[in-house]
């Protein structure tokens, strides 16, 4: 519904002397705009895309306009998680545990074709093939490495999403707990807890099949 002067109004009568003076809102629309105008990221680089994030963070493209540029040393401090650069077995424990670490609201960028899907890297022995097959991410940027204007619009497209969210069903606000991430363990290879039970049954099948082929009598050469 819209007034005379094309004003949206809420679907209710707003007497014309309060018009210019109140506003109406809703809950959601202020709570989302207080935290998509205030995400603070994590200091928090893995490779070169790192190098395209601190440029971001500089002067010439200031995240400061986001409400963005204080980059926190402390997982604790931080609402997002901008994982810039290549992911390596080896770091993958420490990526889940600096999530774990971090308080809800939280999310989560993939910077770059090395943190969505492994990148130039992929297939390789010391590389994962993406992030998200440990974290949820919520924004991919495309790019080797993308730009500081990529970055940038990867960003916008997070606050976008933020605005869609309602307080009524984020998974911050539910009654059941929020599980921590099993942390991966690197042994031989990288493992994952989720997966225990589906190795364990493949590593029994597997000595099985090695058993049964050991008690079978040899063949006599004639
Ligand atoms: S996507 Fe390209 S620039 Fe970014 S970390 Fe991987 S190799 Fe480096």
């Amino acid at each position: 519904m819209s007034d005379s002067n094309g004003i949206q109004s809420p679907g209710y009568e707003i007497p014309p002397e309060l018009q210019s003076q109140v506003t109406v809102t809703t809950l959601d629309r202020i709570y989302n705009w207080g935290r998509r105008s205030s995400i603070w990221p994590m200091m928090f680089g893995l490779a070169c895309c790192a190098i395209e994030m601190i440029c971001t963070a500089a002067s010439r493209y200031d995240l400061a306009r986001f409400g963005m540029e204080v980059m926190r040393a402390s997982p604790r401090q931080a609402d997002l998680m901008i994982v810039s650069g290549t992911v390596t077995k080896k770091m993958i424990p420490t990526i889940v545990r600096l999530y774990n670490q971090m308080p809800e609201p939280k999310y989560v960028i993939a910077m770059g074709a090395c943190a969505s899907g492994g990148g130039p890297f992929k297939e390789g022995y010391n590389v994962v093939s993406g992030v998200d097959q440990f974290v949820p991410v919520d924004v991919y940027i495309p790019g080797c490495p993308p730009t500081p204007q990529a970055l940038l619009h990867g960003l916008i497209t997070l606050q976008k999403k933020i605005d869609r969210e309602s307080i009524k069903s984020v998974r911050w606000y539910r009654k059941e707990a929020i599980d921590a991430i099993p942390i991966p363990v690197l042994g031989p290879d990288l493992m994952d807890p989720r997966e225990y039970d589906r190795i364990k049954q493949y590593a029994q099948e597997k000595l099985a099949k090695q058993e049964s082929a050991e008690s079978e009598p040899a063949v006599e050469e004639a």
